[in-house]
């Protein structure tokens, strides 16, 4: 030590005191606390088997995480978390921050048989404060359409119309309608013109968008097709990965097609998909399917809420749904699904669905 440092170490002493539980942290590295040491306060971890994901559950609270990723979702919200959890074939190791601010837990220490990743030491906070954002809107964070298809995937094909652009046009009117009803949601669209977007693009759009603590609704907008012309009627989508039955299992692949690019399938395991989104997108399927019923009355008819696993809702990390507005195999609905009038009566329908879920939406606990 010399003289010239001495203004330096006065600095850092003075950060110190103000800032005891930060105390170096310059030179700061991560503190991880195991699953092992939070059982004593009650902290359950629950493992998927075959994943990296899993849960961490205290008091009726459930923090969703993925090995390696610097997130975790609560309460259907995204937050980032200064360092990923670390996975090993035996233990869980938080960062000790998340547990200092979200866990109830006073002083862990490590009492493992593993070596720790790193240091446990966490700082003596009496009162371990949950650093989450009580906020609930009555409107959405933002909301993101996505028009099916585009480009050289032109989707479904009937002699006069391609579901490319139906669902562009669909998409384009009820962006205008949502931004006109819900002033103060930013609302977006994954492609304005006819471009060609793989999915992986499109859910990775919408996460682009979401910012911390933020409630994000994603629409993916398309067109039916059937083998039977007179079939006719919209349906709700949401993500399942056991989709009901075959004709869902085949509307997903479908609707998969072209656009499941190589490394799609390494990728979905390592974005975070949890029980909790599926269970909202359900809410968000029921809600929306309700206030189509009543918006598109005599126009045509409603063929239920279903499940199905489609590549573009695995993605996105909120509430998600695939809404087929009508099929283009029955050319009278191909020829409506072609006018102004039915993209408003979908886009009331949408509208009012989002506010219903909204409403009934379970706040934080
Ligand atoms: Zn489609």
């Amino acid at each position: 030590m010399n003289r010239s440092d001495l203004p330096r170490i006065i600095i850092f002493l003075i950060i110190a005191i103000i800032f005891p539980g930060n105390a170096g942290f310059a030179a700061r590295e991560t503190h991880y606390i195991s699953d092992n040491s939070l059982k004593k306060y009650g902290v359950i971890f629950e493992r998927e088997t075959y994943s990296s994901h899993f849960i961490v559950i205290q008091g009726g609270k459930k923090f969703y995480f993925a090995d390696g990723e610097s997130v975790f979702v609560y309460n259907s919200r995204i937050y980032t978390l200064r360092s990923p959890p670390h996975v090993t074939p035996a233990r869980i190791y938080l960062d000790a921050d998340f547990v200092k601010n979200n866990l109830n837990v006073t002083r862990p220490s490590y009492k493992g048989d593993d070596p720790p990743p790193s240091d446990v030491n966490i700082p003596n906070k009496e009162k371990p404060s949950v650093a989450l954002p009580e906020t609930k809107n009555n409107y959405p964070d933002f909301i993101v359409i996505d028009p099916g298809h585009g480009g050289r995937d032109p989707g479904t094909l009937n002699k006069r119309y391609r579901e490319k652009n139906i669902t562009l046009a669909t998409s384009r009117h009820l962006y205008k309608h949502l931004r006109k009803k819900f002033p103060q949601t930013r609302v977006y669209l994954t492609r304005h013109s006819d471009i060609f977007l793989n999915l992986e693009k499109r859910s990775d759009i919408a996460n682009e968008i979401m910012r911390p603590g933020e409630m994000g609704i994603f629409i993916s907008i398309h067109c039916n097709a059937s083998f039977v012309s007179r079939v006719n009627g919209f349906e709700v989508f949401y993500l399942d990965s056991n989709p009901s039955n075959d004709e869902a299992r085949e509307v997903s692949l479908r609707e998969n097609g072209i656009a499941d690019g190589p490394g799609y399938a390494k990728k979905l395991e390592s974005v975070l998909i949890n029980t909790q989104i599926q269970a909202e997108s359900k809410m968000l399927a029921r809600q929306i399917n309700r206030s189509l019923l009543a918006s598109m009355r005599g126009t045509t008819v409603g063929r239920g809420v279903r499940k199905a696993d489609f590549s573009v809702l695995r993605g996105a990390l909120m509430p998600s749904v695939l809404l087929e507005i009508g099929y283009l195999s029955n050319p009278r609905e191909a020829a409506a699904m072609n006018q102004e009038n039915y993209w408003q009566k979908i886009s009331v329908g949408v509208e009012n669905g989002i506010k219903a879920f909204v409403r009934n939406r379970p706040g934080m606990e």
